[in-house]
């Protein structure tokens, strides 16, 4: 079979990969901890279920535009303004196929084959996959000081004359943390200056920590949405854990969103009218849904750091939002990919290993699931590295015997 050698070059989704090997062996009855999800168990806002159930029964299943139902642009309308203080006008919004459609037809449309993209990290895993999908190339800037946190100066080091873009994703996936707000004001005041396009990934926003703020990039810019060279993603994935319904979308000036429009008018046509229906009765629901979303996820996120303290020579940077940790584990070992599958064959948990977010030696855990999960997740950990601890442990009535150590 011929393939072409771009397409040979772009690694799976790591995390997606985890989601199949966990179905797999739960569906062969192990008692598999998923502490690898990247979404959170509620259910879907009911306003969410009724509005799509209200499109489906009218049998009027269409294409809709393809930069998005003019509902749905109302409503995100509202939303950007509430969160953002920006009012925009409909012509400033594409609705994509979940955030990450909204990510890869912004490449798309500013990358010319050699720009280079600078990702800070850690990062998300598709960011530089999707960059090398448009021909670009990926700039990885890593804190020299072996924080989360980037620093300007590192940032200036990597721009060059090919610099096309910034992606910043804050609060993190991996790290959960908030970039600092000083950062993010010299960021957006770089990015301004030197024409370089700052892509301000958001999909976390609201789930934060501990009354801190991940503060929008547009505070810092006293530019409007047509000359401003902060451009938002977000969506509802996150925020309302609606996955699976895939819309997100991309707040820019009219000719970006003109350009992404006819990238999208040629792959996807618009996200289906469906779901769309689902994510305008998310955004106009109640949004209790997400301040209780936010709270169980901090307390989950309490569960995992006081677990986290009975662990020897582990170490956890504690996260201010999203559901994940990033932890280091060099004291043990520095192939987090081999720790990876330790874990997962000897004590049935899924972790994801952190060289696929640009950190080796660090697993990042999720903990979007159970709070028993979090519990039993890492106390399986905990045993599985513990030489002094008992042989054998059960899990429901199956037993996991050491064979190693
Ligand atoms: N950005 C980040 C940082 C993410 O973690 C994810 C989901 N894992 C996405 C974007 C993609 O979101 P969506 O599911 O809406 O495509």
């Amino acid at each position: 079979m011929s393939i072409s050698r771009l397409a040979s070059s772009i690694k799976e989704s790591p995390t997606l990969k985890l989601n199949e090997a966990a179905r797999l062996l739960r569906a062969k009855g192990e008692p598999v901890i998923h502490l690898g999800v990247g979404e959170p168990k509620n259910k879907a806002p009911i306003t969410a279920v009724l509005a799509s159930a209200a499109k489906l029964r009218t049998g009027d299943i269409k294409y809709t535009p393809t930069d998005g139902l003019p509902s749905l642009k109302r409503a995100i309308i509202r939303y950007t303004e509430e969160n953002y203080g920006r009012l925009v006008e409909p012509e400033n919004i594409i609705v994509t196929t979940g955030a990450k459609q909204s990510l890869y037809n912004i490449l798309f449309s500013i990358v010319n084959p050699q720009d280079e993209v600078m990702i800070l990290a850690p990062y998300w895993v598709s960011y530089p996959e999707m960059v090398k999908m448009v021909y670009g190339v990926p700039v990885i800037v890593r804190p020299e000081d072996g924080t989360f946190q980037p620093r300007m100066e590192e940032v200036e080091q990597a721009t060059s004359s090919y610099t096309r873009a910034i992606i910043v994703n804050s609060p993190n996936n991996p790290s959960g943390i908030i970039y600092s707000e000083d950062f993010i004001a010299d960021l957006v005041d770089y990015c301004e200056r030197n024409d370089i396009y700052l892509i301000m990934d958001d999909i976390y926003h609201k789930l934060v920590f501990d009354g801190k703020r991940a503060v929008p990039g547009y505070h810092y810019t006293d530019q409007d949405v047509e000359n401003t060279r902060v451009l938002v993603v977000n969506g509802v994935s996150k925020v309302y854990g609606m996955t699976g319904a895939r819309i997100g979308w991309t707040i820019a000036s009219r000719r970006m969103v003109e350009v992404m429009n006819n990238v999208q008018s040629q792959v996807t046509s618009s996200p289906s009218i469906i779901s769309q229906a689902a994510a305008e009765g998310a955004l106009l629901g109640m949004q209790s849904v997400v301040e209780n979303l936010r709270l169980t996820i901090q307390n989950n996120r309490e569960v995992l750091m006081q677990e986290m303290r009975g662990f020897n020579d582990v170490r956890v940077v504690r996260p201010d939002g999203t559901f994940y940790a990033m932890v280091d584990f060099r004291a043990y070992t520095n192939d987090s990919t081999a720790l990876a599958n330790f874990f997962l064959e000897k004590a049935l948990v899924v972790t994801v290993p952190g060289v696929e977010f640009g950190m080796e030696g660090y697993l990042r855990l999720s903990y979007a699931g159970a709070t028993k999960d979090v519990i039993e997740g890492v106390e399986r950990m905990k045993w599985a590295l513990d030489p002094t601890a008992p042989n054998e442990i059960y899990i429901g009535d199956r037993k996991l015997i050491r064979d190693w150590l």
